[in-house]
């Protein structure tokens, strides 16, 4: 196994990891073979913190993409997955394809490691054997989904090995609905830990901090230049900005947990939260985005920190006007729906809006939390239909429905869009990968967003191009008439309802 270095990517990737049979497929029989196995308590957990939604499978890439990234961007820190083959050359290779530069460990099974319980010897066996503490800081070990519905028991690996920490999480396809939430359970386990070390005794000072203003610890993955803006806004109230969580390593977990107050930019972070408040930490919701969300925002700060009204109106003065002229000075006059998994969906939603345009409709895969109720709340008041945990089905029948000037979403959503002739963009790539906080970020969405829409008549064009192809079974160029035959079609799905019943039967003896 190499050693771990930082991943060159920023950027989140629509790329399903293939699902398996067995696995993302079967996600009943997988839950109950887990509770089963002894795994109900993390199950809990999982189901109060990350409540599902019309779906039980995940309809984006495999979730265990979310926490192995988080470990990847990690110096110091080895990440080991234990799973299916398939799902781990899936997450190794959509690692490698966004700038991983580290590998990333496997203990392999078959099926008699796996019920034997040899499994987790391998497991355990791989984790001495890379516990080196002259190289490594923790060690991440994952259970994907087999493991974990076998109940591979990671809570049993030691705590550390040699002063290396050894962090054990499951990130179940059945337990976990989105990759942006297993961020928040290796997270929130990363912090938990963090914190038990910092209770019981001194821990390593964070790096490089001369600052002595009070700091403020930000959850979210962002544009690298959004908690630098959040600083600049934050300096009028006295303070500055604390590490950006997930943290790049080990030491700014403490920094985190040493802030007075976090600030839940992505909404998802439900187990890290959680570690905050045991920290005695405030936690504050929404963003600086916007003329509204930056007002309530530096004033939810401010009041978190005891800071004077008149100090927080004297930083709304230092910034709002800015805002607004970039706002003026970047009008957005379309039409558009807006999807994605991110969780940064309504803060875009919120500067749309402020930009001109007219949103009838946002979808999030991500849960309603505490921390996005302001968000929602105001778009709700601005006439927007907010979708929480919202379905491919849920996005793509609002486009179809709506016929906007541009469609915002994932590639599923921009490819029936395109089909469509409707102008769309790709919601991780295009427009999470941009500066959102502050006046940087309120000129940042028209000029991409203007430019996708003036490209109408070029999809009415391919539209037309690719008019005569023909479109699903029919796709093609054929030399006869396709020989679609629906009756064999009818005659098969009738014999997939009739299995359907009969498993369904069985599962009621
Ligand atoms: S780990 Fe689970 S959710 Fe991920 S690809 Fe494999 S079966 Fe699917």
């Amino acid at each position: 196994m190499t050693m771990p270095e930082d991943m060159s990517s920023e950027i989140d990737e629509p790329i399903s990891v293939a699902p398996v049979d067995g696995g993302c497929s079967s996600a009943a029989e997988l839950k109950k073979a887990a509770k089963a196995a002894g795994a109900s308590e993390i199950l809990d957990r999982y189901a109060a913190d990350y409540p599902m939604g019309p779906h039980d499978k995940p309809q984006s890439m495999c979730p265990a993409f979310g926490s192995l990234r988080v470990g990847l961007r990690m110096k110091r820190v080895a990440t080991v997955l234990s799973g299916s083959a398939c799902c781990v050359y899936g997450l190794s290779f959509v690692s490698h394809f966004y700038g991983a530069r580290r590998s990333v460990g496997y203990v392999p099974f078959d099926s008699e490691t796996l019920v034997t319980g040899k499994l987790f010897e391998d497991i355990r066996e791989s984790v001495f054997d890379l516990a080196d503490p002259d190289k490594l800081d923790a060690i991440v070990v994952t259970n994907l989904c087999v493991p974990t519905a076998s109940g591979v028991p990671l809570r049993l690996l030691p705590d550390e090995i040699n002063g290396v920490r050894i962090i054990g999480i499951d990130v179940p396809g059945f337990g976990v609905p989105t990759h942006a939430e297993a961020k928040d359970v290796l997270t929130g386990a990363m912090l938990a830990y963090a914190r038990k070390e910092a209770e019981a005794g001194p821990v390593q000072r964070p790096e490089g901090r001369k600052d002595d203003r009070p700091a403020l610890a930000l959850m979210g993955e962002m544009f690298p230049a959004d908690p630098m803006v959040i600083g600049q806004m934050i300096a009028p109230l006295g303070l500055a900005t604390g590490p950006v969580v997930p943290v790049r390593e080990w030491r700014e977990l403490y920094a985190a947990l040493d802030c007075p107050a976090a600030a839940a930019i992505h909404p998802f972070y439900t187990a890290t939260t959680r570690e905050f408040e045991a920290a005695g930490r405030s936690v504050i919701g929404s963003a600086p985005v916007g003329v509204d969300g930056t007002a309530a925002w530096l004033a939810a700060v401010g009041e978190a920190y005891g800071v004077s009204t008149d100090r927080i109106a004297a930083a709304q003065n230092a910034w709002i006007p800015a805002i607004s002229g970039a706002l003026a000075n970047a009008p957005i006059s379309a039409t558009i729906t807006l999807s994605g998994y991110e969780g940064s969906e309504l803060l875009v939603a919120r500067l749309l809006i402020e930009s001109g345009a007219k949103l009838p409709y946002v979808g999030t895969a991500c849960p309603r939390t505490a921390a996005n109720q302001e968000d929602a709340a105001w778009l709700a008041d601005k006439g927007v239909k907010v979708k929480f945990r919202a379905s491919l089905e849920d996005d793509c029948a609002a486009m179809e429905a709506i016929q906007p000037d541009l469609a915002i979403g994932t590639t599923p959503v921009v490819q029936k869009a395109k089909t469509l002739g409707i102008p769309s963009l790709y919601f991780t790539n295009l427009i999470s990968a941009r500066p959102l906080m502050g006046p940087a970020g309120a000129g940042s969405l028209a000029q991409v967003i203007n430019a996708a829409c003036a490209n109408k008549d070029r999809m009415a064009r391919m539209q037309g191009f690719f008019e005569d192809v023909g479109q699903g079974d029919t796709a093609g160029i054929w030399e006869g008439t396709p020989n679609v035959r629906p009756d064999f079609r009818a005659l098969h799905q009738k014999k997939l309802e009739k299995k359907a019943r009969a498993a369904k039967a069985q599962e009621m003896i």
